[in-house]
């Protein structure tokens, strides 16, 4: 991802065929309104994993942290080097497993913060901290599987867990976790177990001398739901980015959309009625239209399953894709769009004028969910930051 500075020379040539538009402004402006559900011992940290769901991780990053997030979490070693190559400074927590030497000798390198799923792991990695020449305490943060079925040890076992890692030599346990299955859900039967099974382990952890410094459970939803679910720290991602877990937590507060995804028409044509449109001929016009042709297509992450079934915003109105998207580029009608030439702007997922389209819309026609649309836009679209994440802006408005 590209600073501000470099960007807006760049700006100019990253926008000549397709390219992803990010608001850092309402990073900060969904930081901002996050933080006001938490009180103050809850710390944010912002999911920054997956190249920032799509979006450019170093930007995201920078601008998450001047709205006075604290901490980072990703998937991976790399996305954590990747952060502190650029100078960023936040502790940082892989929410994925790493069990190689090698993998535990560069997050101690990098002064990243690991999850520990299992007694083995922890055994590997107390042994090869050790190893080290000048071998420092690794502070390492402990799942629980309290009914996601995903990393972490059993919270039914947690108390052997944390007994083994307090005790070796080396590390030194940051904090206890785990991760909500169902937390968007209205009901609230599987959250209740897991929070209940949650407070469980942590009594008993607590019983047998052990105080974790910290403790966290929500993501987003979790975030957004129930307070009872913040503990000393959330993690969010999806609403980070301006999006809900799902519709009903429209009504919590108001989110802002980070990302938009734009394009310019290459070309202007009319056809006649009865003339195919693209690959397999599958939109036949049944009238003279006017088209477009768009360079942007599934190899820059617009979803194939899409064609036919999408619509993009031209000028202010909606207009239709017709046919087959192709691996660069899609066709629309814009038979009711007046005065357009070649080199208008296109939005595809945004909002122009009065009209927007959304993750949401798209996730819901492909019956998918909004995250795993966020993160299929390619590396082909340059990510071009249309505003700053002003630091001014998080004091103006008064957060913590
Ligand atoms: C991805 C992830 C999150 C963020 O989830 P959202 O639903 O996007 O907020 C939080 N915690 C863990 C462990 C994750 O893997």
């Amino acid at each position: 991802m590209l600073s501000w500075e470099q960007s807006s020379s760049l700006a100019q040539m990253q926008r000549e065929r397709a390219w992803v538009e990010i608001d850092l402004a309402a990073i900060a402006h969904n930081v901002t309104q996050i933080k006001r559900l938490l009180q103050n011992r809850t710390a944010f940290m912002a999911v920054v994993k997956a190249d920032a769901y799509g979006h450019g991780s170093i930007a995201i990053a920078q601008a998450a942290l001047q709205a006075r997030a604290t901490w980072l979490g990703v998937a991976t070693i790399p996305e954590g080097i990747e952060l502190r190559e650029s100078g960023i400074q936040a502790p940082i927590l892989i929410l994925g497993a790493t069990y190689t030497p090698e993998q535990i000798r560069a997050i101690a390198r990098w002064n990243l913060q690991p999850t520990l799923c299992t007694p083995k792991q922890a055994l590997v990695f107390a042994e090869t901290i050790a190893n080290l020449p000048n071998a420092s305490p690794l502070p390492v943060h402990l799942k629980l599987d309290t009914g996601m079925s995903r990393l972490g040890t059993d919270w039914q076992a947690a108390t052997e867990f944390a007994q083994l890692v307090h005790r070796l030599p080396h590390l030194s346990i940051a904090s206890i976790y785990s991760h909500l299955a169902t937390a968007e859900s209205l009901d609230r039967t599987v959250v209740n177990q897991q929070r209940q099974r949650f407070e469980t382990a942590i009594a008993q952890i607590k019983s047998a001398g052990i105080t974790p410094p910290k403790l966290h459970l929500a993501n987003s939803a979790g975030t957004l739901t129930d307070a009872n679910l913040h503990y000393d720290m959330v993690r969010v991602g999806l609403a980070l980015y301006g999006l809900y877990p799902a519709a009903h937590l429209k009504s919590v507060l108001a989110l802002k959309p980070v990302l938009q995804v734009k394009a310019r028409i290459t070309q202007l044509k009319t056809i006649q009625a009865g003339t195919g449109v693209s690959y397999g001929h599958r939109f036949i016009a049944d009238r003279e239209l006017a088209i477009a042709v768009v360079g942007i297509g599934y190899a820059d992450g617009i979803p194939r399953n899409l064609s036919n079934q999408m619509t993009a915003i031209v000028q202010g109105q909606l207009v239709p894709q017709i046919g087959a998207v192709t691996m660069d580029q899609l066709m629309l009608d814009v038979s009711q769009v007046p005065h357009l030439q070649e080199g208008d702007v296109v939005t595809l997922l945004g909002h122009d004028g009065k009209e927007s389209i959304s993750a949401e819309d798209w996730a819901e026609t492909l019956g998918t969910i909004s995250w795993e649309i966020l993160c299929s836009f390619k590396h082909r679209l340059p990510r071009v930051a249309i505003t700053r994440a002003l630091p001014d802006f998080a004091l103006d408005t008064k957060c913590q």
